[in-house]
C-alpha cells in the first residue's frame, strides 16, 4: 500500500494519522511481521494481524558468480511460487533485475520464462518486494532497476505502475524514473498508457529481429502487430515522452545476424532514434538456438556503426549462476 492509502485504513480503524507513517516506515525496512513494528502499541499490532497480511519472500536459493558476483536468487512466494531476481554490480551502482510474472504467455522461441506459460501475475509489492529484500539480504544499496526479468511487464500494467510509483516514494526506496529501464517484448496497445504516465523511465523494446518474417518467427508477439505497427507505436512514444527508446536484441547464430538484418535494424534504429543494445544469446538448455560467432557480431556491429547508429553490448554477468531468467526457476520445477 502506498502512504496515503494506510492513512485512510487507518483513518477507518480510527487510528491516528502518525501511525500509517510508523508502519509505512517498518514496511520500508523490511519488517517481516507485525510483530517486528515495535514501536506501535501491542492492541494495535494485534488488530493489523488481525485484518491485514504481511509476507515476506524466502529465499529459495541464492548463487554468487564466482566471476563477477552477480547474485542471482530465487524466491518463495506466499502461495509457493517462485521467481527470480537478479543484483549486478557496475561501477556506478547496484542493479537489480526484477520479475512481474509468475511463467510469462508470450511464447518468445529462444526464452526459458515462458516454457512453462503463465502462472500468474505478481502484484506490485511482490515486486517490490524483490528490490526490497535483494537488497537487505546481499548487503548492496540498489541505485538501478531493470524490469527484464520474467514475465512481461505490459501484461501486468496496473501492479506494475503501482510498483513503480512505490518504488519511486521518497519515503520508501527512493529510486528514481531515471534509473529504472521497463522491457517489452511490444504490447504496442499499452504504449500509450505508459506515456499517459509521463514517467522518466527508459523503454526498452526487445526487438531481435528488424523483419516480420524472422520477427514472427521468433516472437510470437510480433504475429497479427508487425515491425512496421512496433515502429509507429516506438516513433509515436518517443516524441510523446521525449524519451529515446532502446531497441534489445539478442544475436542469434544464422538466424537474425546477417548483413540483411544489420542493414534493416540500422534503418529502424534511425528511424526512430532508438539505442541499440546487441546480446549474445544465452544459450538455454531447451531451446535450439546459438548466440551468433564472435566474427559475426563485429560484422553486424560494424555495419550498424558505419550507419551512425548508436550501438552497444551488453557485457555478459552472472555466466555461471543461470543468470538469464527463468533458467533457474526451470531447474527447480524439474526437481520438485
Ligand atoms: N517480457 C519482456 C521482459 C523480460 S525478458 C521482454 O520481452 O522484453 C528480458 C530480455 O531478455 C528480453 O529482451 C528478452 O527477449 C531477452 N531474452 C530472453 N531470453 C533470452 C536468451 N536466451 N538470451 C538472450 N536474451 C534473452
Amino acid at each position: 500500500m502506498t502512504l496515503p492509502e494506510i492513512e485512510a485504513e487507518f483513518a477507518a480503524l480510527g487510528e491516528p494519522k502518525y501511525r500509517a507513517k510508523q508502519v509505512f516506515e517498518w514496511l520500508g525496512r523490511g519488517v517481516r511481521d507485525f510483530e517486528g513494528m515495535s514501536n506501535l502499541p501491542k492492541a494495535l499490532r494485534e488488530k493489523l494481524r488481525e485484518n491485514y497480511r504481511l509476507y515476506a519472500p524466502k529465499v529459495l536459493s541464492k548463487q554468487v558468480s564466482q566471476i563477477d558476483g552477480t547474485i542471482k536468487y530465487l524466491w518463495e512466494l506466499y502461495d509457493g511460487n517462485a521467481v527470480e531476481t537478479v543484483v549486478m554490480s557496475y561501477q556506478h551502482g547496484n542493479t537489480v533485475c526484477v520479475s512481474c510474472q509468475v511463467g510469462c504467455r508470450q511464447g518468445c522461441a529462444f526464452c526459458a520464462s515462458t516454457i512453462g506459460g503463465l502462472v500468474r501475475s505478481l502484484n506490485a509489492s511482490e515486486i517490490l518486494d524483490e528490490v526490497l529484500f535483494s537488497q537487505l539480504d546481499s548487503g548492496k544499496k540498489i541505485s538501478n532497476i531493470v524490469l527484464m526479468g520474467i514475465g512481461e511487464p505490459l501484461d501486468n500494467f496496473d501492479q506494475v505502475m503501482r510498483f513503480l510509483e512505490l518504488v519511486n516514494d521518497p519515503m520508501g526506496m527512493n529510486i528514481g524514473m531515471r534509473h529504472i529501464s521497463l522491457s517489452t517484448c511490444g504490447i504496442i496497445e499499452r504504449f500509450d498508457d505508459l506515456a499517459d504516465r509521463d514517467l522518466q523511465l527508459t523503454l526498452s523494446v526487445s526487438l531481435h529481429a528488424p523483419d516480420d518474417e524472422t520477427r514472427s518467427r521468433l516472437m510470437p508477439a510480433n504475429r497479427g502487430r508487425g515491425v512496421d505497427k512496433l515502429m509507429e507505436a516506438c516513433k509515436r512514444y518517443y516524441e510523446r515522452t521525449g524519451r529515446r527508446i532502446s531497441f534489445e536484441y539478442a544475436m542469434i547464430d544464422g538466424v537474425n545476424d546477417t548483413e540483411y538484418h544489420a542493414r534493416l535494424l540500422a534503418k529502424r534504429a534511425k528511424s526512430v532514434g532508438a539505442h541499440v543494445n546487441l546480446i549474445p544469446l544465452n544459450h538455454v538448455e531447451e531451446r535450439e538456438f546459438r548466440p551468433s560467432t564472435a566474427g559475426h557480431m563485429k560484422a553486424f556491429i560494424k555495419i550498424l556503426e558505419d550507419e551512425n547508429v548508436n550501438v552497444t553490448v551488453r557485457r555478459r554477468l552472472g555466466g555461471d549462476v543461470d543468470a538469464s531468467c527463468g533458467q533457474l526457476r526451470r531447474k527447480m520445477q524439474k526437481n520438485l
